[in-house]
């Protein structure tokens, strides 16, 4: 299948209610994670971007699922954050509502959760991660902020997530940078497997 073509990328739309998620015959890949992990950073890396998705601004105040499509062939979802300690309960409620939307329609064909390198998941992360599982979709892990880490570290806290999130043996778990461009290709690798 030939390569995604990156350079090609164009914002949809942002849907606040279930109405207004995408319908369509193309693949789409979700993308979660607790706020501030990284989540923008990521999909702008794997867009050779800036700002295309924003970076850290309000956390937690964007409880929309936004829809971008890469190259005419596929979605990329940005999923609304979580875990952003200031949102005010009824936000809250509004995002498990959302999420609680979004998987039971089914309506995407991988799942990406990014976490952060550094630190054993949250509850949180579990959550989301167990939702993933369920799905029955192809799932993997972004363990974002590596070049945060000393060499020696890795490998632990690699396994530290594996286990957190009861990860299946055959589940990627890709060490990535948003930063540096670490885990770049592999991601891209991944999402070209759904096209
Ligand atoms: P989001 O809330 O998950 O979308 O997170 P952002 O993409 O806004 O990133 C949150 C903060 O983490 C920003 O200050 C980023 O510059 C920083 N950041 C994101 N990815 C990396 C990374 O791989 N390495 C380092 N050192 N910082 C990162």
């Amino acid at each position: 299948m030939k390569t995604l073509n990156v350079n090609r990328v164009d914002f949809v739309k942002s849907a606040a209610a279930p109405a207004q998620f995408i319908r369509s015959s193309l693949p789409a890949v979700a993308f979660a994670g607790k706020s501030n992990v990284g989540k923008s950073s990521v999909i702008n890396r794997l867009l050779n971007r800036k700002n295309f998705a924003r970076v850290g601004s309000e956390p937690g105040k964007t409880v929309h699922v936004n829809y971008f499509l890469v190259d005419e062939r596929v979605y990329w979802i940005d999923l609304p954050g979580y875990g952003y300690a200031k949102v005010s309960q009824k936000e809250r409620e509004r995002w498990a509502e959302l999420m609680e939307q979004f998987f039971a329609s089914g309506l995407f064909s991988l799942g990406v959760m990014i976490v952060d390198a550094r630190h054993k998941p949250t509850a949180d992360d579990v959550t989301m991660a167990a939702y993933f599982q369920q799905s029955g979709r192809p799932f993997a892990v972004v363990a974002n902020k590596l070049d945060k880490l000393k060499k020696s570290e890795i490998e632990p806290n690699l396994a530290l997530i594996r286990e957190t999130l009861s990860l299946a043996e055959d589940t990627a778990l890709i060490p990535f940078s948003a930063e540096k461009g670490q885990g770049r290709e592999a991601l891209l690798a991944l999402i070209q497997t759904v096209l």
